[in-house]
């Protein structure tokens, strides 16, 4: 089972998508990455929702990319009795420490330090921005505000009062078990959430253990500012517009959508472009124009992935919405504006024999009759590289081990294939052009070229290109030891 797309898509999981079938449908029809989100449900659903990704996996053969995304110091109201109210525009709404569950009047901010920074004046934003609110009175454990713009609040909606600087931990007490839980469980990415400091990224590498990657999300104007140190310590990121957008003026996050993009590629590493990417389709089985031309952007400005969040989570429409990225990405990658565009903005820097075997193996794909470009890749490290390039040829990339196979889910254009360990460049051969016959990448009379890196299982040595013939008889008679 192979997609006809290079640009992956997230699906975040939530009560609209919980059972195994569901879930089973929606990788189906295009969700690559599953994200769980540690700020809602219980860890019991979270290990049902994981469970059923893993047995979809194995029924389909297919990996399949887990991505726990961790709440951090993100302020969150508490529960309300009917699980949602509506506010309406210059009723009052009061925030207090009280832990009862909220109504149209009042609902608990389980924040003790927030109270202490309110003054009368301050604009409380809640739900990404949609409802806002004007403290008219507080004390250390209340707010007063006034409703001006109101609109529906729910269970845990996120609240953000960006004219205040707040002291917050990256990670609180309930990060750092949900970090253990999720490890235990075996995810393949875990994302650190308002990250502001390189610092905050190590803490959580120290605390992950390798037992994942580490994907910092871009939410603070801290992050946008020391971007370049945060990279380095990551293994991806995501360009959490969400928050993102209220923290910084709206207009803000175009420009810092497109320069984070390009500064990921050019270090080879996943970019994720999340949040009301569909909006629309919570509600509606049609997404706006608006919408779309988003979607679409974000695949010509060379993200690696695009996310669903509500509309996969808690959305009347989670599949339709898969589908909808699903045939944007089809649509847009066989433009030939797209392969222009991708290719101008391919970085030039070439710093290492790898860098110059992914590059040669694009050049030589794209110049002959070549079906695909199988790389052989210990830590993934070197499918980024191919990936990088952007080549017009699929990728299948045959990693040694089931993490990396998995973890690379998230990677552009990456088809991912578990393979043995290898012992021998023929042997490496012979099963990256079964895998390319196999999986419908090419057939027997083609052409593919072939990456790796001798000896073997010793990551960051790709220093072999060799262009196969996809006849297995040929492989056997003609190539070197
Ligand atoms: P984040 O800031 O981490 O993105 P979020 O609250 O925006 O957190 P999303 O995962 O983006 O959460 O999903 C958007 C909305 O979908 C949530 O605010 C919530 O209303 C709903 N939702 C998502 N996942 C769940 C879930 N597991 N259980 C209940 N509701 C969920
Ligand atoms: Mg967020
Ligand atoms: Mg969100």
């Amino acid at each position: 089972m192979r997609r006809l797309r290079n640009i992956k898509i997230v699906a975040t999981l939530g009560p609209s998508s919980t059972g195994y079938d569901m879930i089973r449908a929606l990788f189906r029809n295009g969700a690559d990455v599953f994200r769980l989100n540690m700020s809602h449900g219980s860890h019991e659903e979270i290990a049902t929702r994981h469970a059923n990704i893993r047995k979809v996996e194995e029924d389909t053969g297919r990996p399949i990319a887990i991505l726990a995304d961790l709440q951090g110091p993100k302020l969150r109201v508490g529960v309300f009795k009917n699980g949602a109210e509506t506010l309406s525009d210059g009723q009052m709404f009061r925030l207090d420490l009280d832990t009862a569950e909220g109504d149209n009047t009042r609902v608990c901010l389980p924040h003790k330090e927030i109270f202490e920074a309110l003054e009368p004046g301050t604009t409380v934003l809640v739900n990404d921005g949609k409802i806002r609110l004007r403290v008219t009175e507080c004390a250390n454990d209340y707010a007063n505000c006034e409703v001006i713009a109101g609109g529906e609040i729910s269970n845990r909606k996120g609240v953000n009062v960006p004219d205040v600087v707040l002291p917050l931990a990256a990670l609180s007490e309930k990060d750092k078990k949900d970090l253990e839980f999720v490890a235990e469980l075996g995810v393949d990415w875990i994302a650190l959430s308002f990250v502001q400091r390189k610092e905050d990224m190590l803490e959580a590498r120290e605390l992950v253990k390798g037992r994942a990657a580490v994907l910092a999300k871009i939410e603070k104007p801290a992050a946008v500012k020391s971007f370049d140190e945060i990279l380095e310590v990551s293994d991806g990121i995501m360009v959490a517009r969400g928050d993102l957008g209220v923290e910084l003026p709206v207009q803000n996050v175009p420009p810092i959508q497109k320069r984070l993009i390009r500064k990921c590629r050019a270090v080879a590493k996943p970019v994720i472009v999340a949040t009301q990417m569909l909006e629309s389709m919570i509600d509606s089985p049609m997404p706006t124009r608006a919408e779309v031309s988003d979607v679409a952007n974000a695949i010509y400005e060379g993200a690696d992935a695009v996310m669903l969040s509500a509309e996969s989570a808690a959305g009347r429409f989670p599949i339709e919405a898969v589908q909808t990225m699903h045939n944007v990405a089809i649509e847009v990658e066989s433009d030939p504006t797209y392969r222009v565009v991708i290719g101008a903005s391919r970085g030039a820097e070439k710093m290492t024999i790898a860098d110059g075997i992914v590059s040669a193996a694009r050049e030589i794909a794209e110049t002959a009759d070549i079906k695909a470009i199988a790389c052989f890749s210990q830590s993934g490290t070197t499918v980024g590289l191919v990936a990088r390039e952007r080549p017009s040829v699929p990728i299948i990339a045959m990693a040694a081990t089931t993490r990396t196979a998995r973890r690379l889910c998230l990677t552009w254009g990456a088809h991912c294939v578990k393979t043995d360990e290898m012992g021998r460049f023929k042997e490496a051969v012979v099963r990256a052009v079964r895998a390319a016959t196999q999986e419908g990448f090419a057939a027997k009379e083609d052409d593919i070229v072939v990456t790796a890196g001798v000896p073997f299982n010793v990551p960051g040595t790709t220093n072999i290109l060799r262009v196969a013939p996809c006849d297995e008889r040929k492989i056997y008679s003609a190539e070197p030891e």
